[in-house]
């Protein structure tokens, strides 16, 4: 067979913040790339719906290559935030405990952040903790500070990542979902819904589908359990009711509930953690609901008289290994991304670091390209920060940033038309809600959602 004219340098499967970050990377070299993702928008996986929370890794299993990458990406990952516009707002965290057990595991915990390489932690007493979170039910015994936690807004970090991506030179093809590949001498034919790409090289960040893609390499090495974590998010008005994450003591069973802010002015309660074996289960439960109240209203009672304004939920791709599964095999010039379960918002851009590390001894040059496109400046959708609305002069300079569309979030008509103008344009109502906050709020879109069906038409 000949070869085909086209062959990719790179192809990187699933354009969540992992395979974003990694196809950002590899567009700073002078490789060419390509990322493919099997739905309409990037960043609608898992990458989508979590806890939001930039992590130290304080928790992390020490000597792990998640503990390293987690301590790495939180450094990355906040630079690029102040550099690039994502919304972060550094609250800190408070890990509570509740029982004489948990109140003895602090000091071990405080070590097990020493051994991470985080030495901010502070154990401190019960009236601390109450002087920090007023509002917390009773019974609290002793609390670990974590000065560092923050809270960031994961739609805006996928979004920064690829378009990055893209403007480096990366081609972004959506709605084109792997379903094989085919090896050749030399490169690999990645078969898609939206046709063929040949690449000489192939990386696999394909999250929750990971497994599946594996197979077609001919690996039986992992299989992806999909864990259910449900969180209900509180109308606005809490949000002064809770001025830091508050974590709880973690288990066998995982890192338990938490209350935090969010970084759109709410506060949110989760997540659940349920083992599934549906990859597409991201509806909501009646039990996840009951587990959650009942948690929750021990936690911080009188947060539970306030009204829930949304629940959600995300999908862990959690596998049988209780590390990060990267691995290059070089005969398949293949590059595998595996379990990158409930820490890969925060690890992202130091995965992708540690990729380019991994193909440094490969065929590919990773040499540094001149010249690079000026990292994207992304719009704010924070609540920390100046919005769009709250701005007189930009308002002045073109009025459309002061006509509302959503009136429960204070989206504007300026900020969506910029969406549609966008790198990486959305192509439905929900990826219209990840780039400017529209249909968000606690009226779900009663009010503003045939305004902004329509304004999504015109833009089509
Ligand atoms: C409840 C919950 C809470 C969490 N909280 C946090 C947190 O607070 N902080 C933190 O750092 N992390 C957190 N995480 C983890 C974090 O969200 C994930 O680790 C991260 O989003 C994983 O990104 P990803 O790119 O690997 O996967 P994804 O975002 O799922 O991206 C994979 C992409 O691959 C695409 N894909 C799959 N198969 C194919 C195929 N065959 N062809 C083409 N495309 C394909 C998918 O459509 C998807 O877009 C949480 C996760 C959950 C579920």
């Amino acid at each position: 067979m000949n070869a085909p004219k086209d062959i990719r340098d790179v192809v990187v499967i699933g354009a969540g913040i992992v395979g974003s970050a990694i196809a950002r990377a590899l567009g700073g070299t002078g490789l060419s790339v390509t990322l493919l993702e099997g739905r309409d928008d990037v960043g609608d996986g898992t990458s989508k719906a979590n806890t939001a929370l930039l992590h130290t890794g304080f928790d992390a299993t020490p000597g792990t290559l998640e503990s390293r990458l987690v301590a790495r990406g939180y450094d990355m990952l906040g630079q690029y935030a102040r550099e690039v516009g994502i919304p972060v707002e550094r609250t800190g965290a408070l890990l509570v405990a509740w029982t004489d057990e948990e109140r003895d595991t602090l000091p071990r915990l405080k070590d097990k952040a020493e051994r991470n390489g985080y030495h901010a932690c502070e154990i401190v007493t019960a009236d601390e903790v109450y002087r920090r979170v007023p509002e917390l039910g009773p019974g609290a015994l002793a609390g670990l500070t974590v000065p560092g936690e923050s809270i960031i807004c994961s739609w805006t970090t996928n979004l920064a990542l690829a378009t990055d991506a893209v403007r480096r030179g990366v081609a972004l093809r959506r709605h084109a979902m792997v379903t094989d590949v085919m090896a050749h001498e030399g490169h690999t034919t990645v078969v898609t819904t939206d046709g063929d790409v040949d690449a000489r090289w192939v990386v696999n960040a394909a999250g929750l589908g990971a497994d599946h893609v594996d197979e077609k390499f001919g690996h039986r090495r992992f299989t992806v359990t999909p864990r259910r974590g449900e969180l209900l998010v509180f109308d606005k008005l809490t949000r002064p009711m809770v001025p830091c994450i508050v974590l709880a003591v973690p288990s066998s069973r995982g890192k338990g509930v938490l209350v935090s802010p969010t970084i759109y002015g709410n506060v949110m309660v989760g997540p659940t953690s349920e083992n599934l074996t549906d990859r597409t289960a991201t509806a909501t439960s009646e039990e996840g609901f009951e587990f959650l109240l009942a948690k929750g209203r021990a936690l911080m009672p009188t947060l539970f008289d306030e009204e829930v304004t949304a629940a959600y939920a995300g999908l862990r791709a959690a596998i049988d290994h209780d590390d990060y599964l990267i691995d290059v095999d070089h005969d398949q010039r293949y590059v595998l991304v595996g379990g990158i379960r409930s820490t890969g918002l925060t690890s992202g851009m130091a995965v992708a670091e540690h990729i380019l590390e991994l193909l440094a001894d490969t065929d590919l040059d990773l040499t540094p390209r001149e010249g690079l496109p000026p990292a994207p400046r992304m719009p704010n959708i924070g609540e920390a920060t100046t919005r769009p609305y709250q701005d007189a002069e930009r308002i002045a300079a073109d009025p459309e940033y002061g006509r509302i569309v959503c009136f429960c979030e204070r989206v504007t008509a300026g900020e969506i038309r910029d969406a549609f103008a966008s790198t990486i344009p959305p192509r439905d109502l929900d990826g219209l809600r990840r780039r400017t906050r529209v249909l968000n709020g606690r009226c779900q879109g009663f009010y503003c959602g045939a305004h902004t069906q329509a304004l999504l038409e015109a833009a089509q």
